[in-house]
């Protein structure tokens, strides 16, 4: 993630702010700009944006934002709709007009945005079912009750997430039972992403073959796999060539696990350079890092993006065990891993680039 500041007086910001802390001006992301911005009233309900050019663009402020204070996005005076890019692909379900999943709701949204501004910044399609009944995409939240059972997961272009992953007990309780290294509420939203796009810039290309040569081949008997990983558990060498544990059970969650991590190393990496950090090692062979703002644009070369990687992660894990934490990033990557990043990475390029 960039870092952001408010326009109005320079204070650093954060993604999340709804207002800056030392000049008090109203803040909201906005997508068409990719950046927060700091907003004055105008006339008629509209927020003002007046660029460091002196140009001023007008503004309504979501309305999950305005009214229910689960959104800190804005939505541009020229589009239509009520509703921010991320907050329009939620669909609305009896659950969120509950007061009881309130805080859940606010966040869901809030991991969603991040998954929805990295999407963005990759230049992966976007559209709502909405505008693309059979091609869009779209979330739905939904709590489980005695006649009904909610899994998460993705069907289709909707992605369903079980609201209870918003209690961090109950989330931690099954990360536990699980053996899960990480188990997040962006972390779902990045996964379940996975399958959405396995669909649409996979499943019908012509890099399916190549797709099989690396992952397997995704016709094998789904819940049937799922089952047998559920019972008897990861192949004792799963780390030799899957980047987790369930990544194993079968090629679509490989691949789903796969894409996560890379828009978990696509994210991180963008934060470390955009807040400048740089590694200069005295020892020589230690891992290097400059902030090389061309990682984060345009056609990037996989081997630069996985070795500024392996640079954060090194000095956010040493970080970590000198508060006394576990590592931040529990991962070793096998060379079979790596592949499959590569491979998700070659794909958001082709089609980033129309290839
Ligand atoms: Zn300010
Ligand atoms: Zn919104
Ligand atoms: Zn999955």
């Amino acid at each position: 993630m960039k870092t952001f500041h408010c326009n109005h007086c320079g204070q650093v910001v954060f993604f999340e702010s709804v207002n800056c802390v030392n000049c008090g001006r109203l803040l909201a992301y906005l997508p068409d700009r990719q950046s927060m911005g700091a907003l004055e009233p105008g006339d008629g309900g509209a927020w003002l944006y007046r660029s460091e050019h002196g140009s001023q663009s007008s503004y309504r402020l979501c309305v999950n934002y305005s009214r229910h204070n689960v959104c800190n996005w804005a939505v541009p005076a020229g589009e239509n709709g009520e509703a921010c890019l991320s907050c329009r692909l939620t669909q609305p379900t009896p659950e969120l007009s509950e007061e009881t999943h309130r805080q859940a709701w606010f966040r869901l949204e809030t991991a969603k945005r991040r998954l929805v501004y990295t999407l963005q910044q990759l230049s992966l399609p976007l559209q709502s079912k909405a505008e693309q009944a059979e091609r869009g995409l779209a979330f739905e939240f939904r709590a489980e009750a005695p006649s009904q059972s909610v899994l998460t997961g993705h069907a289709h272009g909707l992605i369903t997430i079980n609201i209870a992953e918003a209690d961090d007990a109950i989330r931690e309780h099954r990360r536990a039972n699980l053996h899960e290294a990480y188990r997040t509420l962006l972390g779902h939203f990045r996964h379940e992403s996975g399958h959405y796009y396995w669909d649409r810039l996979v499943s019908t290309s012509a890099r399916l073959d190549a797709f099989r040569a690396s992952f397997g081949d995704e016709r094998q008997d789904y819940p049937a796999s799922l089952q047998r990983h559920y019972e008897q558990g990861a192949a004792a060498d799963w780390q030799a060539r899957f980047i987790s544990a369930y990544a194993s059970s079968h090629p679509w969650e490989d691949w789903a696990e796969t894409w996560a991590h890379y828009l978990h190393m696509v994210d991180v990496t963008e934060t470390a350079v955009s807040c400048g950090l740089t590694l200069r090692p005295d020892h020589p062979g230690d891992p290097l890092l400059e902030p090389d703002p061309k990682l984060l644009r345009g056609r990037r070369r996989f081997e630069a993006v996985i070795d500024a990687w392996f640079a954060v992660t090194y000095v956010l894990n040493n970080l970590n065990r000198s508060l006394g934490q576990q590592d931040a990033y529990p991962f070793v990557l096998s060379a079979p891993a790596i592949d499959k990043l590569r491979f998700v990475h070659q794909v958001i390029q082709d089609h980033t680039s129309g290839a």
